[in-house]
């Protein structure tokens, strides 16, 4: 898309979920939700579901782990442009995307030749060879982001350590809830869900918590309505905000307003439900003189079947054969670089 891209991972810390419900079913027994792995177990029983506090110390064991592992990665050759023909070629080959990934990797070649020509290669310029990944997640299991909150010494500023941006989910985003009273007092990059019923009010007065000093880059509002509602509500609370001169970084979350049950009893997502609600997303900011900030998906780099349809047309039949996740349906490695080609198409146009 010719952008450039500020890549933050839900990841290093991503361990709590909100539920819906607080119980869950299984034949006939009824026992507490699961809440992610930082409160208590996935196994359907009675043991697992009581939540543990010691967990919260093995999700930060965890997660100063997979930061450390994320690091060496971005920082150490894996990241380097000159490798990426390496990347991802085991899930792709003999489709269109091959070919279109493909070229892609052959202009980014003979660009890097060009450049090299030129004196500029990966031992004089960083940013050919290592890449910067900051971490995100929901801020959901206050006790846990309030441990590890501290005072910057060096700026007398307070920042909430357990990520560099965090995150309220759709389901306690209220202006008098909790984890917006936590948040106001951090000085991270904070963003907040709206889901199909919030307004362009809402929004405003989540700004003036969050964000008093208005300061840019601080504060995203992160679009997640579903793929049928999107056309009917985004575009009234844009013309509402495009009035206001106001820093919000507007971005989209195609995944969690399309979440279904199949008649198997899986939660899958469409890959054209995913795709539409990016477009509209687009399409709708454009009209309203909005700027399309981000994109936040859940995804993965290996081979699941958990999101139904994308280029292999994957079937509800098909769920079962890698269905790995123990909560939300995640893009596979295709189904996640064909929605990049899609997206950068998107920006061109
Ligand atoms: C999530 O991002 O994991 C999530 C549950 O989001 P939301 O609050 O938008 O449902």
């Amino acid at each position: 898309g010719g952008k450039p891209v500020v890549k933050i991972g839900r990841v290093a810390g991503q361990f709590a979920k909100p539920r819906s419900s607080d119980f869950e079913e299984q034949n006939g027994i009824k026992l507490p939700s699961y809440r992610g792995d930082i409160i208590n177990g996935f196994d359907f029983d009675e043991i697992s579901r009581i939540p543990n506090p010691s967990r919260m110390i093995d999700a930060y064991n965890q997660s100063a782990a997979t930061l450390n592992l994320l690091r060496a990665f971005s920082r150490g050759g894996l990241a380097d442009l000159h490798e990426i023909q390496k990347w991802n070629v085991g899930f792709i080959a003999k489709t269109d995307l091959d070919k279109k990934y493909h070229d892609l990797c052959e202009n980014l070649s003979q660009t890097l030749k060009f450049m090299e020509a030129c004196g500029i290669n990966s031992k004089n310029t960083q940013a050919i060879n290592e890449t910067i990944l900051y971490t995100s997640h929901e801020a959901l299991l206050l006790p846990y982001e309030e441990a590890l909150t501290r005072v910057d010494s060096l700026t007398g500023e307070i920042y909430d350590c357990s990520a560099h941006m965090l995150w309220i989910g759709e389901r306690t985003r209220g202006i008098d809830d909790a984890h917006v009273h936590f948040l106001s007092g951090v000085k991270n990059p904070i963003g907040v869900k709206i889901g199909p019923d919030g307004s362009s009010d809402d929004i405003l007065k989540l700004s003036d918590i969050l964000n008093p000093q208005n300061e840019a880059g601080k504060f995203n509002i992160i679009i997640r309505m579903g793929s049928d509602k999107i056309n009917d509500r985004l575009p009234k609370i844009f013309k509402n905000i495009a009035k206001e001169k106001r820093n919000i970084i507007f971005s989209i979350d195609p995944m969690h307003g399309n979440t279904v049950k199949t008649t198997n009893n899986y939660k899958t997502r469409e890959f054209d439900k995913i795709l539409s609600e990016v477009k509209s997303f687009f399409e709708i900011a454009k009209s309203e003189g909005i700027n399309p900030g981000g994109i936040h998906l859940e995804m993965t780099g290996q081979d699941v079947t958990e999101c139904t349809g994308g280029i292999f047309k994957l079937t509800q039949d098909e769920l079962a054969s890698r269905y790995e996740t123990q909560c939300d349906p995640r893009l596979n490695a295709n189904q996640a670089l064909e929605l990049a080609f899609l997206i950068a198409d998107e920006l061109k146009s």
